[in-house]
């Protein structure tokens, strides 16, 4: 037979192949709520200011060139990367058993957690298994397969509230054989945009304790949630002080607008800084037969932002622009269904999730019928990114969302 003759053909990413429609429709009032990338309020992509100027001053730094970065990425990078998730202040950090390692993005992140995992986690007879919320960032699944690791489901999302199945999620906790590996979003939730409240948190890492579970912490999202990046890493640090076996999973693109070009972190939390030092050379040689060094431009971009008081201060408010924009697009949205268009159902969800994520509660036969009746793009779930409205779009979209729940 011809060689790869029996290679099957794989579907089209579904989240691509959305765009792709988008960009081929030639209706005027058209919307893409699909992409899962910031866009202002002229529907374009925007470049944080503190970004540019940081782009700047490396342009005229004479002193840097291309040379490889070590393996384990820029220092500079991934200390104060680890700060920002971890806090300053971090007892982890102050003993030395936090273990940095240089990533592409946050998919490169979970990539190697997965991969050390799957290498040195201490599985004893348990199989090897992850539990993901159900749903979650479809490329969980991919990610853990990959490596070996079959994903199960626990149960997040309930339909029925638009919220959080949180007696099901503790049950799930309770069940799952001892020392089970559980991903957790950090905070802005991909794709349902509900959180646990903290209290819930406090619950869930009583349960993680209690059965010796391991917490692989995903945060894609730090300050785009809420706009401050202290308060979305709340529960990482929270779960860190209260001893939770952990890793965190760090990505600069969304909160820096660096999509493209790959910045992240992967921070292993080990008992003491023994562990922690073999951990982070078993890290080392895992990422040198993958990528050998990490991409230096991003990382210098974010390491200058995160170093200087300046710079850092108006990274915070470009963060406060993004986030803002979104939280007044959720409460335009909002206004318009309840109090104008006086829409059948409640609406309070969409107020009450967080980041650029919003699950309508549509079902895939009204999801459809956006698409197919008023030129709007967004996934069958009913997923909206918030970040696709925008002050001229907004009412439009409103009103084709009433149409099709009506
Ligand atoms: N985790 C989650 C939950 C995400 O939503 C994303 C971005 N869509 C990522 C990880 C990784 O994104 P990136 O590799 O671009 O940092």
């Amino acid at each position: 037979a011809e060689l790869w003759q029996s290679v099957p053909l794989a579907p089209p990413d579904s989240i691509f192949q959305l765009t792709a429609a988008y960009k081929e429709d030639t209706f005027e009032k058209k919307i893409n709520l699909g992409v899962g990338a910031y866009r202002d309020d002229d529907n374009k992509p925007w470049i944080l200011p503190v970004v540019k100027e940081a782009t700047r001053i490396l342009l005229n730094d004479e002193t840097l060139d291309h040379e490889y970065l070590p393996i384990t990425g820029l220092p500079e990078f991934t200390v104060g990367a680890a700060k920002l998730i971890l806090g300053s202040s971090s007892p982890a950090l102050a003993e030395a058993r936090v273990a940095s390692v240089q990533t592409i993005s946050g998919t490169g992140a979970n990539h190697l957690g997965a991969l050390f995992l799957s290498k040195f986690y201490q599985w004893g007879t348990n199989e090897k298994r992850v539990y993901l919320s159900n749903p979650t960032w479809a490329n969980h699944h991919a990610i853990f397969k990959n490596v070996g690791i079959e994903p199960v489901d626990y149960p997040y999302y309930d339909p029925k509230t638009i919220g959080l199945d949180f007696t099901g999620f503790i049950d799930a906790l309770n069940a799952a054989p001892e020392r089970s590996v559980f991903l957790l979003h950090a905070c802005a939730h991909n794709p349902t945009g509900v959180d646990p409240t903290q209290e819930q948190w406090a619950a869930i890492a009583d349960a993680l304790i209690a059965k010796k579970h391991y917490a692989f912490v995903d945060c894609a999202y730090q300050g785009f949630a809420s706009g401050d990046l202290d308060k979305d890493a709340w529960a990482v640090r929270f779960f860190v002080e209260k001893g939770v076996p952990m890793l965190v999973c760090q990505s600069f693109a969304k909160n820096a607008g660096l999509y493209g070009e790959r910045v992240g972190a992967l921070h292993v939390v080990s008992p003491n800084k023994e562990t922690s030092t073999k951990v982070k050379s078993q890290l080392s040689v895992l990422s040198r037969s993958e990528i050998s060094n990490p991409p230096s431009h991003g990382a210098r971009i974010v390491s200058l932002i995160l170093n200087n008081p300046n710079m850092f201060e108006a990274w915070k408010r470009d963060i406060k622009t993004m986030a803002g924009r979104i939280i007044d697009m959720r409460k335009e949205l909002f206004r318009l269904l309840t109090e104008e268009l006086h829409t059948p159902g409640n609406w309070d969800h969409i107020v009450n999730q967080i980041g650029m994520f919003s699950f309508t509660g549509i079902n895939p036969t009204q999801s459809k019928a956006l698409t197919s009746e008023a030129h709007v793009y967004l996934t069958a779930n009913g997923r909206i990114s918030m970040a696709g409205l925008n002050t001229k779009n907004v009412r439009y979209f409103a009103e084709s969302l009433d149409a099709v729940v009506r």
